[in-house]
């Protein structure tokens, strides 16, 4: 994954007074943006893309890579505003995972916490909570003395990880056309939904960012939201479907 961030000046009425965009990869477009309001009247647009797919950071090249997102808020955004900076460009080769939770033995008085032990594609914006989410972990296993911290904490460490971990290396598995098992088919298929549901009903799009973001962990797969996602997407299809009913009577019509 390679991407490019850069700020621009931010004006009350852009995006409509919205404050985030988030433009995530799917197989069928594996560039991915988000444009974020920061503190100082500020934009950060970022834009990300796979497999040698990244964006240029000279002016013209970083616009046109915008163009071709799946939607035009974010090119229409950047072309319109004045640029705070150049783009500042990152790689990342590998999300990567080190199960130190399964070695036998650990040497006493250290520990490893954070990127050390899992570092993710950060357009997912997960690495910061997952890393605090550890932290918490070690500060519960503390309280319980030192005897076997190592595999206690190892333990908790990697279920702090395994959400986070599953969402975004579940997506980047299938950018690359690799086969998934069953259950990361299921979440990839139901987070699809989701973002979709996300793009009109405000409270499917709140739990999709609370979620994703970690910040409010429980509510991507809560019951009530499950069956948001579930009546948005049947109410989609079955308007996709009327659509298309439409417009091949308007072409026979005429
Ligand atoms: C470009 C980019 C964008 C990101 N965006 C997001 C985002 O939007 N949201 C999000 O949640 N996460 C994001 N992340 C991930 C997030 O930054 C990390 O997951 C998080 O900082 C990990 O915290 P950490 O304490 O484990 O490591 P770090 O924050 O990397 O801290 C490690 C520290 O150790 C120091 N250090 C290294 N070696 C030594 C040494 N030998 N001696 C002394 N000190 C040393 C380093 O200087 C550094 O200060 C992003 C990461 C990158 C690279």
């Amino acid at each position: 994954m390679g991407y490019a961030s850069r700020l621009y000046a931010r004006k009350p009425d852009d995006l409509g007074g919205d404050l985030l965009i988030n433009v995530s990869p799917t197989p069928q477009n594996r560039r991915a943006s988000a444009a974020l309001a920061q503190e100082g009247d500020r934009w950060r647009v970022t834009l990300a893309g796979y497999f040698g797919d990244y964006p240029p950071v000279d002016d013209e090249g970083f616009r046109a890579f915008a163009r071709k997102l799946p939607t035009p808020d974010i090119h229409a955004l950047i072309t319109n505003a004045t640029p705070l900076s150049d783009p500042v460009p990152y790689k990342l080769p590998a999300n990567q995972h080190r199960r130190y939770e399964r070695l036998a033995e650990f040497p006493a008085g250290l520990l490893v916490l954070g990127d050390a032990i899992c570092s993710f594609t950060p357009i997912y914006g997960q690495g910061m909570s997952t890393a605090a989410m550890q932290a918490q972990a070690l500060q519960a296993c503390l309280a319980q003395g030192q005897i076997d911290l190592a595999r206690r904490f190892f333990r908790e460490a990697a279920t702090a990880i395994g959400n986070p971990w599953n969402l975004t290396v579940g997506n980047d598995q299938r950018l690359s056309g690799a086969a998934l098992p069953a259950p990361k088919h299921l979440l990839n298929w139901y987070m699809d939904k989701l973002q979709i549901v996300a793009r009109r009903d405000p409270e499917v799009a709140l739990a999709a960012e609370g979620g994703q973001s970690l910040c409010r962990r429980a509510s991507l797969l809560h019951p009530h939201i499950a069956l948001c996602v579930l009546k948005g997407s049947l109410w989609e299809s079955s308007s996709a479907s009327m659509q298309g009913a439409a417009l091949s009577t308007q072409e026979s019509s005429s």
